[in-house]
């Protein structure tokens, strides 16, 4: 089943000088529930402005979105970690929790092991401004996952990591991944990432927003 209908969605972007620039041409895809794609393509493609409108962080200038019922429940993991200064890292971690009231002990043990798992214990009590750039990073991930979210759209989650804590944290990405079956959009650089993680594998052509081909790469999880 679809969990995502995009269709013919473009976007067009004012620059200050008043010059146009089309950001998005003419996109059509179709993400299945327990998918996990990633998105790949040079910088200035488009691959941002798709996952910002798919957050709804931003509109197409024309186009459709459709999500299936079960799908409108999305997390989002942005380069640039937002986390709130003024909140400790554990209280970063549960503020979608808090916001939608479900701070249950399900999800609460959830949060623990999460946080376990991105190599944050012992730090619950830091503020962003005494962390790494890859631990307020994986914070935001830990963020972004405490709830469940149906959908998670993820652009370069990894970028600010080393190389040895993106290894880590793609190999428990996909290990989430293949337990909940998860809906998973990724925006990546890395060609490996992508070939290791995903199902799918959309590759937008340097003309911006163009998706060129769509390769199937079947590759087996392990
Ligand atoms: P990518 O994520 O693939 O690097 P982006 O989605 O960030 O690409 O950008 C696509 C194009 O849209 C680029 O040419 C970029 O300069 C332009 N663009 C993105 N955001 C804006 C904006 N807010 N205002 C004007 N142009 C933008
Ligand atoms: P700010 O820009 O003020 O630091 P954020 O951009 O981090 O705030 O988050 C804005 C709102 O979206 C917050 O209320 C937060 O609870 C929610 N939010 C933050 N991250 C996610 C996420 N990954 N998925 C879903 N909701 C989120």
């Amino acid at each position: 089943t679809t969990a995502i209908r995009i269709e013919d969605v473009n976007k067009i972007y004012k620059a200050s000088d008043g010059r146009e620039v089309q950001a998005l041409t003419h996109i059509d895809l179709n993400v299945k529930k327990s998918e996990f794609i990633s998105i790949i393509g040079p910088s200035g493609c488009g691959k941002s402005t798709l996952l910002r409108i798919l957050a709804n962080l931003d509109t197409p200038s024309s186009g459709s979105i459709t999500w299936e019922k079960s799908a409108d429940n999305i997390g989002f993991v942005f380069q640039d970690a937002t986390l709130l200064p003024w909140k400790t890292v554990y209280q970063n971690a549960k503020f979608p929790l808090e916001v939608k009231k479900i701070e249950t002990k399900e999800n609460m043990e959830n949060l623990d092991k999460l946080l376990e798992l991105a190599g944050l214990k012992g730090f619950e009590k830091a503020y962003p401004r005494e962390l790494s750039g890859g631990m307020r990073q994986r914070v935001a991930i830990v963020r972004a996952l405490s709830y469940n979210p149906d959908v998670l759209l993820m652009d370069e989650p990894f970028g600010a990591l080393d190389a040895l804590t993106r290894d880590k944290m793609g190999i428990e990405l996909l290990r989430i991944w293949t337990e909940t079956k998860k809906t998973i959009l990724f925006v990546t650089h890395s060609i490996s990432e992508a070939a290791f993680l995903s199902d799918r594998v959309i590759v937008m052509s340097p003309r911006p927003g163009k998706i060129d081909e769509i390769i199937d790469i079947n590759l087996p999880h392990p």
